[in-house]
Order: structure tokens, then sequence, then C-alpha cells
């Protein structure tokens, strides 16, 4: 394998995002002018296109349909008020992305591809990161297998691409949940921790069940005994019992999620005490019940830290109360704060392109 990757630029004829409604985006539908496209072959990288955002070609014996060898990263573009833009981690997502490449029996992506590539891109296409409240541009990096062929093998062919969609604050209204006491989004030795695209195929129809309740999520519990929470939907799963926040410990079920370590940081900056470890449902129920169950929220890329309002087990229901100053709020805009560049960056943790 070669160590340099020459980055093959075509640039559009005529950016679209003059004929875009920035007012009126739906999340994940707008791509902007450029994508990514790095294909795998031969045992090796080849070279690293630039070019305008539109279809692949794919035969509809491309193993990808058949078996499922999907793995993805979401990550974030932000701009500061003087127009500079900044990623946030993304030496984090590099390497979870390969950790999920190596689940899934996928080539690795050397990280000159993975950063120069996202770095080029994102300056390429800058003016589609908008500054203003919860405005960024949403960068998703993903690899799906290529080769032609039923043959039930991991492929010889893969294709790493970047695309990228101007995105807004993501989610809206309450968030109440349901605790899973039946299904599992992940077991154990299996593919949990990885951003593996099945992983969110096995999700939806659990999440569908929720939503005809009236809920909007499901509280993952773990496959075994369903008696510990893991992940909010998917999102990772933050508690605040009395003044001190826990957070599920990450294993092979459990996403390691970017926010959530950053969240962890942050409530140690901030003096907070917070603690990885199990959190049971029983525990939750009774926190409940004497009232000293003050929050629950889910943390992720692509809303940050999404409060949750209520939850329901079994038949247990229970509505959380409202805080004027929760961990919530005051982590999010913390990090917020941090990522808009508004902020003293003490853990090293923006990128500028
Ligand atoms: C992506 C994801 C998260 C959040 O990870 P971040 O790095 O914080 O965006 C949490 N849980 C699941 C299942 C995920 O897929």
């Amino acid at each position: 394998m070669t160590n340099t990757h020459a980055i093959v630029i075509d640039k559009v004829k005529e950016s679209k995002i003059a004929k875009t409604d920035f007012d009126n985006l739906t999340f994940g539908k707008t791509f902007t002018d450029h994508m990514l496209e790095c294909t795998w072959r031969d045992g090796e990288w080849q070279s690293v296109e630039i070019k305008p955002y539109g279809p692949i070609e794919v035969e509809p014996s491309c193993k990808v349909f058949h078996y499922g060898q999907a793995i993805f990263e979401g990550m974030k573009a932000f701009k500061d008020a003087t127009g500079d833009v900044f990623l946030f981690r993304p030496e984090d997502n590099w390497q979870r992305f390969n950790a999920s490449a190596k689940r899934l029996a996928m080539p690795e992506v050397p990280e000159e591809i993975f950063m120069e590539g996202l770095k080029k891109l994102v300056a390429l296409d800058k003016d589609w990161v908008r500054y203003g409240e919860g405005l960024s541009l949403y960068l998703r990096p993903f690899m799906i297998s290529s080769e032609n062929g039923v043959a039930a093998a991991p492929s010889t062919e893969y294709k790493f691409m970047i695309i990228m969609s101007p995105a807004f604050a993501y989610y809206k209204g309450d968030v109440r949940v349901i605790i899973a006491s039946e299904f599992s989004r992940a077991a154990d030795g299996g593919v949990g921790y990885a951003k593996a695209a099945g992983n969110y195929a096995a999700s939806f129809y659990p999440n569908n069940l929720a939503i005809q309740e009236g809920y909007q999520q499901v509280i993952w519990t773990d496959a075994a005994s369903h008696e510990y929470l893991e992940e909010a939907g998917t999102m990772n799963i933050f508690v605040r019992i009395g003044d001190s926040l826990f957070t599920a410990p990450h294993n092979d079920r459990i996403l390691n999620g970017v926010t959530r370590r950053s969240v962890i940081q942050m409530a140690k900056d901030h003096g907070i005490h917070v603690e990885e470890r199990r959190i049971s449902v029983n525990e939750i129920r009774e926190a409940a019940k004497d009232g000293s169950l003050k929050e629950i929220f889910g943390s992720g890329t692509a809303a940050v830290i999404v409060p949750i309002k209520g939850f329901k087990h079994k038949d247990f229901k229970y509505e959380l109360p409202q805080l004027d100053d929760s961990y919530a709020s005051r982590l999010k805009e913390a990090l917020k704060d941090i990522q808009y560049n508004r902020a003293e960056d003490k853990h090293g943790w923006r990128v500028k392109i």
C-alpha cells in the first residue's frame, strides 16, 4: 500500500447552494455539492476522489444488499462568528470507524484518507456550514461491500465514501421512552459497539411499536436479563440520581459515543460527580418513587443532549420533574460553546479546517 494518497478533485460546474432553502431543511435530505469516494480493490485503497454528489452505480448482486457489510460514522462541522470552520474530535470517529470495520471484516481506512479526505471535502463545501444557533454540517462517512456476487463471504471490494448534509437542531418536541423488557439491540459478543448499519435495522421494529404506544424512543436494556439500562435509542444514556450522574459502562453491546466521553469530561470539569457503572431498571424505578430521580438524557452527535421527559417500564409510568438548571442543559450549553468556538478548548477537541 502506498503511503501518500493523492486526492483527485472534480468540482461541480455550478453550486446548488443558491437554490437551497436553508430555512426549510429536512434533516438528512439535502446534500452538499461534493462527496468523497475511495475504492478498496486488489488488497489496497485506490485513489481518493472528491466529485459532484450524485448516484453511484452498483449491480443487484452487490454484496452489501445481501450480507450487510455496512458501517458508518456521524460527525459535525461547526462555524464560528468569524467564519472559521471546526471539526469536533474527528480522530475519535476515525478510530471508531476502524473498530467497526474490523468487527465487520472490512478493511481499515488509513488516517490520511479519512482525515485528509474529510478536511479537503469540508474545506471545499465550507459555505454549506452555516453560522447560527444549532446550525452545523452533518458529516456521514460510511463504507459498504461493493463486490458483485452472492457467495456468502467477505467482499473483495469496498467503497469508502463521505457525504455531507446541512443540519439544524435535530430533535423537536418532548421525548418519552419505553424501557425495553422484551427486545434487544445488541448481545454479548455481537456488534453493538460497532456503528453497523444493521444495528439500526434491528432497532426500527421495536421502536415502531413504541411509537404506536405514543412514545418516541426505546431505552435498551441488556439482552440477558433486561435489568440494566444500556442506551437511549441511538444515543448513550445518562441518569441523574440526586446530584450524581451515571452512565452505563461501554462494553461490546454499547457504542462508545464521542458525545458520551465529552459529557463525562465536562461533568467532571463542572464539579459534577459522574460515574460509569451499571444502572438497573429497579434502581431508577425506586429513585422515581422516592423522588431522587432528577434527570434522564441521551447523548449523541446528531442531537447533542436530549432530555427525556418520561418513561414507561412494563406497567410503571413516570414523568420526570421539570428542572430550571438541569445538568442536561448546562452540559449541552458547555459542549456547544466548545463546538462553536465560544469557549476555551481545554481538552484540544476542536480541529480547525
Ligand atoms: C452513534 C451512536 C451513539 C452516539 O455516538 P456519538 O459518537 O456521541 O455520536 C450512541 N449510540 C449508538 C447506538 C450510536 O449508533
